[in-house]
């Protein structure tokens, strides 16, 4: 049977070295503060921007939230956004997206500081990463590769399949894994024999939005398997949280695997706060914090 990788543990590790930082800057007379600026009352996004805000202080920092209703207009959030890059106290900028219809989501993200963009998804962080320099990285793939890293040390010369091309997950995460030098293929909705691609992975990571779809015969044995997969699912009459793999097939042939939920989901708040820390520091001229960067 696989190893199964705790992210809700991981999580709480990488926000107690987070605090441990925040309370030495602090001494110092720093706060780092993370803002995060919700459009709209969409009932998930709510959930996540008070789990942030909440998780925010609890480590130390100043928490900013923004909430403006669904029918404000463009002009308006970018005129916040302003704002809150030329804050001292602001470090980080959060935009929850998805945004209203009627606003760019490009445009308003690109509006943002790149050196406070803690998603990493300003297009300076995007080319950043992609040419090997230092970025910031969006939050789920760092988490992925916080614990790959944890799990395997070197990821060297391995192969790495990234199912997914997103630009919230997939491609960020192929970046990741070619900077970390393994062989790297990324697949989608159009590879031809998905499973015989999977099946070569040492490392896949699976980021498609499709319940369970990753069978065990798909999985090379021995293989880590990250699921980022978060699916809504009707089972035996009761609403449940799968991810992209069959947990209960995969785990039975994989070296290691992250379920959910419990697993990669954690991480992704817990590298909110690290990226947010990582920029308060780069903002002071201090040295980065070990081990919460790539
Ligand atoms: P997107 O819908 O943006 O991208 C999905 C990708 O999967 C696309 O590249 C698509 O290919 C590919 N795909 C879809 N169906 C298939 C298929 N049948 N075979 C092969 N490839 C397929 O999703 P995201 O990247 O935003 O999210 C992926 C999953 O991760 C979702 O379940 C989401 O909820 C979850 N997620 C979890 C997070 C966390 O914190 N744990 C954070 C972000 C996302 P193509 O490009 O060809 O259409």
């Amino acid at each position: 049977m696989a190893q199964v990788i705790d992210g809700k543990a991981f999580a709480a590790r990488v926000r107690g070295q987070v605090a441990e930082h925040v309370a030495g800057l602090k001494a110092r007379g720093i706060v780092p503060g993370l803002a995060v600026v919700l459009v709209g009352e969409d009932p998930a996004s709510n959930v996540y921007v008070t789990a942030k805000g909440k998780q925010t202080v609890e480590v130390g920092m100043a928490s900013f939230e923004h909430r403006l209703p669904a029918d404000t207009p463009e002009a308006e959030l970018l005129a916040l956004i302003d704002r809150l890059n030329a804050d001292a106290a602001v470090h980080g900028i959060l935009v929850q997206l998805p945004l209203p219809g009627h606003m760019d989501a490009a445009k308003v993200i690109n509006a943002l500081d790149p050196a406070k963009d803690v998603d990493g998804f300003h297009i300076l962080n995007v080319g950043l990463l992609g040419t090997g320099q230092k970025a910031m990285v969006p939050c789920t793939p760092l988490g992925c590769l916080m614990m790959l890293r944890d799990h395997h040390g070197s990821l060297s010369g391995l192969n790495a399949v990234v199912l997914g091309r997103s630009n919230i997950v997939g491609k960020p995460m192929a970046q990741l894994l070619l900077a970390e030098s393994c062989t790297v293929t990324v697949a989608h909705s159009r590879t031809k024999d998905l499973e015989e691609v999977c099946r070569r992975a040492d490392i896949l990571v699976a980021a498609v939005g499709r319940p369970e779809m990753v069978k065990g015969d798909w999985i090379k044995p021995g293989a880590t398997v990250i699921d980022v997969g978060i699916n809504r699912i009707e089972r035996d009459g009761k609403m449940r949280l799968v991810g992209d793999v069959d947990f209960a097939l995969a785990s039975s042939v994989a070296g290691a695997i992250t379920p959910v939920p419990g697993g990669v989901g954690p991480m992704t708040i817990a590298c909110l706060l690290a990226n947010t820390l990582t920029a308060c520091c780069r903002a002071n001229g201090l040295a980065e914090p070990e081990g919460l960067t790539p």
